[in-house]
This record gives structure tokens, C-alpha cells and sequence, in this order.
């Protein structure tokens, strides 16, 4: 429990060390391991999952920016950090001062990243994202030839590895799927036929580790299945993940309103006869979605109770089912397992219409974490 506060989130980092080793055990020996860390470490806090992460045999660490890198390099972290994108060319002293292997999307930084190298008297060394049909980043497939062509007589660049991202590997037997791994051999082979070599080929975030073993190359990229969540419904039962995250508070207040008294903003929610009603100290600023009000459930005495009325900014009620004893500072879970009942942030994403990755990012904005080894 934390001492300023009657809501936190609990991390169980043998959890997110069970995961990786289970995730690195699908994957062929010798194939390297990234854990991605960005967004703080999906919410679970960036240093300490990189540690453990690290401890269970994960290579090198993924993140999406700058800072999030330089907060790993101030934490004493060692191992390679990746940039999964392309960052703005005004940040190459730091990309270099700091060893951090960005992603190289476009010549222009390509050639920036050259020119600082020269100047320091040092290689940079990156890896090239091919975009083979997620449109989203990357060098595309028309442009290949070329760019690796002119990389070839770059002496200060070091490719390092060439990696692309896969839309739909949530989808098992997906044809574009096959499609992208299709795109992306025909551009390792064209580097090849201008004399580049492509490095730590990489394609396969979770869901491709998970169910497509063709797209796990030389190194897997693994985000949220680290955390022991499920890239999606698909891979449920397919591999044993162990959820790290909890999300739990006290009860501020418990107290006994009457039929027909309402709960919260608006009064959306009356009593249909005397109840009991517990107040936690947690809200929408924490990552409870508004989107969930009278929809969620919490977990009291491990027993399933609902919350009602709208979710606050910093509070939010649940009704105390009859029979289950409550009283202010008595340990409600929001997320995760009290006696045989758990819930699953899967459950609360699909309530909020939403997927765990954005739940999971949310709730670390706040809420203060404790550590379990
Ligand atoms: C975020 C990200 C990953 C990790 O994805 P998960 O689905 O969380 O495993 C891997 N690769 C890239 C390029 C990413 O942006």
C-alpha cells in the first residue's frame, strides 16, 4: 500500500520475467529478444520492467522516443536501446552521445545521421524499417534498390538490422499477413543484390511471435505480451502469460443509503432499495475510463460487486453486494485477483470499447506503482 494514497497499481515482476522467458522459449536459440519498454513501460513503469526484462534474458530494449531512452541510459540501463521510428534530425547529438540505434525511415535523416557521425569521428548505427503495406512508416518497396545502393558507400553508417511491422498478425492464417512477409524477403533480397547486407532481420511484434513463427527472423520485438496481456482473443490459450498489473484502493467511505437516493454526477444510478455503498479514491485521471461508469465491477471480500454512478475524476462508488462485509480502508481490487475471482483488463478494455494496450497506458499516468519481486 502506498502512504499517500488509497489507490495505487501493483507490478509483479516475476510475472513480466515468466513472460519474456515463456515468449523467448517460442522463438529458435539464438534469436535475439527486444523488449519494448515505450509509454513507461506500457504503464508498468519503464526502469524497472527494463530490469527485469533484462534479468529474464531479453537482448536489447524497444522504445518510441528520445526521452524515453535517455531516462533508461540515466537509470544505468546498458543493453542496446532501439527507437522503433524515425526521431527528428534536430536530435542526432543525442541519438549519438548516447548510443541509441534509431529507425531510419527516410533519406533525409539518413544522410543528417551520416554527416554527424563523420563530424564525431564515429559509426551510427541503425536499422531500416521497410513499410510492406502498413503504410504507416518506412522505406517503401519501389525505393529500396536505390536507398540501399547509395548506403552501400556510406562508410559511417552501420546497418545494424532491417525490420518491418506487421498490420494483422492478430489474425491467425491472415493472407496479408503473408502478403508483408512476402513484400519484406523480396526487399532483404533486393539490399542483397545492391550489396548490402540486412543485418538483425525483424519483423514479429507479439501477436507475430506468438502465431506466426515465419515472422520471427532473428530477433522477436515483444510489447505488450511481456506484461503478460494478450495482443488480442487469438492468442488466448495459445501461451501461458501471467498478468503483471493490479489496480487496487481502499474504501474511503461506506455507508447505507436509502431506496430511491441517487450516486454520483447526474444521479445516474438510484438505489432500488436500501444498499450499501463504498467510495474508492480513484477516477478517469487514473485511467478508469468515464466510458465505464455503471458498466465495471470491482472485486470486495472477493466478491464481484458493480460500481455505479458516473466515474469521477478522482473517485468513483461501488455497490456493496448484501452479505459482504465492507468498511473504510478494506482492500478493493479493480484490476487483477482477490481470493478466487479475478478481473482482467481484457474484460474492462472491452467494456470500454477500447484494447488493453490503451487501458494499460492509461492507469500509468497516476497511480503510484508498487513493486513485487
Ligand atoms: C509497439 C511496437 C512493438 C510491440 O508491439 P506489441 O504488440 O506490444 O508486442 C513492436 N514493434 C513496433 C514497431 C512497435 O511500434
Amino acid at each position: 500500500m502506498t502512504k499517500h494514497r488509497w489507490a495505487w497499481s501493483e507490478i509483479d515482476l516475476s510475472a513480466i520475467a515468466h513472460n519474456v522467458r515463456t515468449l523467448k522459449a517460442l522463438t529458435e536459440p539464438g534469436t535475439r529478444f527486444m523488449a519494448v519498454v515505450k509509454a513507461d513501460g506500457y504503464g508498468h513503469g519503464a526502469q524497472q520492467v527494463a530490469r527485469a526484462a533484462v534479468g529474464a534474458g531479453a537482448d536489447r530494449l524497444g522504445v518510441a522516443t528520445i526521452d524515453e531512452a535517455l531516462e533508461l541510459r540515466a537509470a544505468g540501463v546498458k543493453v542496446p536501446l532501439q527507437l522503433l521510428g524515425e526521431p527528428p534530425i534536430t536530435s542526432i547529438p543525442e541519438v549519438l552521445a548516447n548510443s541509441i540505434i534509431p529507425a531510419v525511415t527516410t533519406g533525409d535523416f539518413a544522410r543528417a545521421l551520416a554527416a554527424h557521425a563523420v563530424a564525431g569521428g564515429k559509426r551510427a548505427k541503425f536499422h531500416l524499417k521497410l513499410d510492406t503495406g502498413m503504410n504507416r512508416i518506412g522505406i517503401r518497396p519501389e525505393d529500396v534498390a536505390e536507398f540501399a545502393s547509395w548506403l552501400v558507400g556510406v562508410e559511417s553508417l552501420e546497418l545494424e538490422g532491417t525490420f518491418t511491422h506487421l498490420a494483422c498478425a492478430d489474425i491467425p492464417g491472415d493472407w496479408e499477413v503473408r502478403r508483408q512477409l512476402e513484400r519484406f524477403d523480396d526487399g532483404l533480397a533486393v539490399m542483397r543484390t545492391e550489396g548490402l547486407e540486412p543485418g538483425i532481420v525483424h519483423a514479429a511484434a507479439s501477436a507475430g511471435t506468438i502465431l506466426w513463427p515465419d515472422s520471427r527472423y532473428d530477433m522477436v520485438r515483444c510489447g505488450i505480451a511481456i506484461y503478460g496481456l494478450h495482443p488480442g482473443p487469438s492468442t488466448y490459450g495459445h501461451i501461458d502469460l501471467r498478468p503483471a498489473l493490479s489496480v487496487k484502493a481502499r474504501f474511503t467511505v461506506v455507508k447505507r443509503i436509502g431506496m430511491g437516493e441517487g450516486v454520483s454526477y447526474g444521479l445516474t444510478w438510484t438505489a432500488p432499495a436500501p444498499s450499501v455503498v463504498g467510495t474508492l479514491p480513484l477516477g478517469y485521471a487514473d485511467g478508469i475510463h468515464r466510458v465505464l461508469s455503471n458498466q465495471m465491477g470491482v472485486l470486495v471480500g472477493g466478491v464481484r460487486c458493480r460500481q455505479i454512478g458516473r466515474v469521477c475524476m478522482d473517485q468513483l462508488m461501488v455497490e456493496v453486494v448484501r452479505g459482504v462485509s465492507a468498511e473504510v480502508g478494506d482492500e478493493v481490487v479493480l484490476v487483477g485477483k482477490q481470493g478466487d475471482e479475478e478481473i482482467l483488463l481484457d474484460e474492462l478494455a472491452e467494456k470500454a470499447g477500447t484494447i488493453n494496450y490503451e487501458l494499460a497506458c492509461g492507469l500509468g499516468a497516476r497511480l503510484e506503482r508498487v513493486y513485487k519481486r
